[in-house]
This record gives structure tokens, C-alpha cells and sequence, in this order.
């Protein structure tokens, strides 16, 4: 750190993204990609994007935006994009937290939200999960402060339903309630009704994961028109390009082929049963995820042993050392192929241990 750091980030400890090895010698498990390359349509659109990159792209993203709100069912005015669901979440800490309205959300979540709370400046509570993963939803009526939920939840899978939701919301009309939803696609229930029946909920989800376009950074929010306003203000004032050229092209793509994701979808819940058999047949425990991965732990075999195994043998998960999931590992759903030698290469070191 050079002498010159503002106080303000001197002490930030920054988010750690999952290891991104670039070249490709793993079973590359551990960041929630999806395993099926974009849509051929997203490609073409891309293509075509790169001929015009002199030009700066449109800051309004008429276009993207309507197909958007054309699939969600709702007004162009509900929707704002972002660079990957990560930025639009980090607008959502400026706008509607501060020192009088602090962050709160679950202890066990994504990790970025402690580091948006710190980099703007925000105290926040983090709440217990109970001894089971679950949210105890008597924690979060009638709170202070604004509320994020990653539904399903990161790293567990494990979701919350919407009419639970709908109670957190109904208890607190003077706080917005953030609903992630990055992970909604792949067989659990959206909460895009509640941001249409209630002033304050947003919900956020990605293009990173059930439209194979993580590469693309594609992000976005709905929620109430004044909210999106709101939101809108934050990124005019610090990147009203912040969705760029190429990749709001492929994005426009991807959304005209909607069979392709659903295709998709429905290939990772299949193999994401295939692989819970395999890993409840070795006798691993695992939560109830309905996430494009899985959340596992064995009763005899270290976590941080199993996901070091795996890696030196070609495999890479990811492994928490937060104290109450270090036992656990997060493992990404991917082709049936990968998922094989996943099992294959898990069973070898179960046997060894
Ligand atoms: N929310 C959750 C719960 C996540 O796990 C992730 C991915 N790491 C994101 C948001 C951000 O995804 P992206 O920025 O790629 O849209």
C-alpha cells in the first residue's frame, strides 16, 4: 500500500474471487460458471458488436433493457443493468445504506456484501443462520436497516420461499429488502412478484450463470421505478457506460434464445441429481441446494483435505475457511462428464483417507 491511501480504504480488506486458472488443466468446479458456451446467437450479435467498438455504446440500453423487461413481464422503467449483478448490488449498498441505516443479511452468504458494507463505509449486521443453513425469518421482521438475501442463498443452495419473503417485506415498508437471485434459474421460485406488488423490494439477477455469459460481466435489477431511478443516479454518476458494447450485444442474443437456457437449465438439474445420489451413496452431507451447485461436507474426511486432494488431482472446488463451513466444500454443477470425474476422482480419495 503506498503512503498516498486515502484513510477511508487503508484498512479494506478486498473481495477474494475463486481461483481462475487460465490454463484450463482442471475440472474447473469452483466459481458457478455454467459448462455450456453462450448461445450462437449472443456470438453473432457479439460479432457484429466489434465492427462499431469506435463508438461508445448506448448509456440508455434501449434495447437490452426492453427485451429484458419483455421476458420479466415488466416495464422498461423497472429494470437498470449493470456490470455483472455485482456492481448493480454494490449500487444498492450506496443507495440505501449508511451510518443511520445499516446493511443486514445472513452470517453464511455471499461474501461480497461485508466488503461493499465496508468500501462505502456502511456498519452491518450479519445474522446466525440457524444450525441447519436456514434463515429464521423472526430475525428479520420489523428490522433496522436494509436487507439483503441471496435467494438461494451462496454457498448453501439452500432457498427461502417466496411467501417467507413476502413477510420480511410486509414487516419492514420503510427499508428496501435486496433479493439476489443469481442463482433463481435452476428450480427455485422468483421473487419478481413481490417487486411488482411492493414499493420496497429489488430484486437482482445475472446473465453469469444460467446464460453461460459470466465472461460478459451482465447484471441487472428490477424493482419499482423510483427505485431504478435511484439506481440510475448512482451509475450516471460513475459509469453511464458501464455496460459495454460486445456484451450488451451477446446479451441481446442470449435473451432471443431462451430454449438454449432452459435447455441448459434443465441439463444441470439433472446432473445436479445425479451427482447428490453419487455423493449421498459415499456418505456426504449435504444441504438442500437448488443452486447450480452443491454445499458438502463428510463426517470423517476433512474439508480443506478433500478440496487440497482434489485440486493436486486435477479437480478444482472451493473451500471456505470460515469457521462454521470449513468442514464444507462448494462444488459448481457442470457437465455430466466433468460431474463424473468429480465422483471418480472424490471416490479415489475417500478410499485413501
Ligand atoms: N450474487 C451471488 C450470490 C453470487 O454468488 C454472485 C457470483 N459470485 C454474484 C451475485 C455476482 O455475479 P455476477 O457479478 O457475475 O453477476
Amino acid at each position: 500500500m503506498s503512503k498516498f491511501i486515502s484513510k477511508k480504504y487503508a484498512s479494506l480488506i478486498p473481495y477474494e474471487p475463486g481461483e481462475q486458472p487460465q490454463d484450463q488443466q482442471y475440472v474447473k468446479l469452483n466459481t458457478n460458471e455454467s459448462p455450456f458456451p453462450p448461445s450462437a446467437k449472443a456470438i453473432v450479435k457479439a460479432n457484429e458488436a466489434l465492427k462499431k467498438l469506435q463508438l461508445y455504446p448506448d448509456p440508455d440500453c434501449k434495447v437490452l433493457i426492453e427485451k429484458i423487461a419483455l421476458h420479466f413481464g415488466v416495464s422498461r422503467k423497472n429494470v437498470v443493468l449493470s456490470n455483472g449483478s455485482d456492481e448493480v448490488l454494490n449500487f444498492a449498498f450506496m443507495a440505501y445504506c449508511d451510518e443511520d441505516c445499516p446493511a443486514i443479511f445472513p452470517d453464511i452468504t455471499y461474501g461480497f456484501y461485508p466488503v461493499f458494507s465496508d468500501i462505502n463505509r456502511i456498519p452491518y449486521k450479519e445474522i446466525p443462520l440457524k444450525d441447519d443453513f436456514t434463515i429464521d425469518i423472526a430475525d428479520y421482521m420489523n428490522v433496522d436497516g436494509t436487507i439483503f438475501i441471496a435467494n438461494p442463498n451462496a454457498h448453501t443452495g439452500i432457498t427461502l420461499p417466496v411467501n417467507a419473503i413476502e413477510e420480511i417485506v410486509k414487516s419492514n415498508p420503510d427499508h428496501v429488502v435486496v433479493i439476489d437471485e443469481a442463482y433463481v434459474d435452476f428450480g427455485a421460485e422468483t421473487c419478481l412478484p413481490l417487486a411488482e406488488k411492493y414499493d420496497n423490494v429489488l430484486v437482482i439477477q445475472t446473465l453469469s450463470k444460467s446464460r453461460s455469459m459470466a465472461g460478459a460481466r451482465l447484471g441487472f435489477a428490477i424493482g419499482n421505478e423510483e427505485l431504478i431511478q435511484d439506481l440510475n443516479t448512482i451509475r450516471n454518476s460513475t459509469n453511464p457506460y458501464n455496460i459495454n458494447a460486445m456484451s450488451m450485444a451477446a446479451a441481446i442474443g442470449v435473451m432471443d434464445d431462451e430454449a438454449y437456457t432452459e435447455a441448459n437449465c434443465q441439463t444441470i438439474i439433472e446432473n445436479r441429481a445425479y451427482t447428490v445420489n453419487a455423493l449421498k451413496e459415499m456418505g456426504f452431507e449435504l444441504t438442500d441446494s437448488i443452486a447450480n451447485f452443491i454445499f458438502m461436507k463428510h463426517p470423517r474426511v476433512d474439508g480443506e483435505y478433500i478440496y487440497k486432494t482434489m485440486k493436486e488431482r486435477g479437480v478444482l472446488i472451493r473451500h471456505f475457511t470460515k469457521e462454521r463451513i470449513a468442514q464444507y466444500n462448494r462444488v459448481t454443477i457442470g457437465s455430466r462428464k466433468q460431474m463424473e470425474k468429480f465422483i471418480k476422482v472424490l471416490g479415489e480419495i475417500l478410499e485413501e483417507a
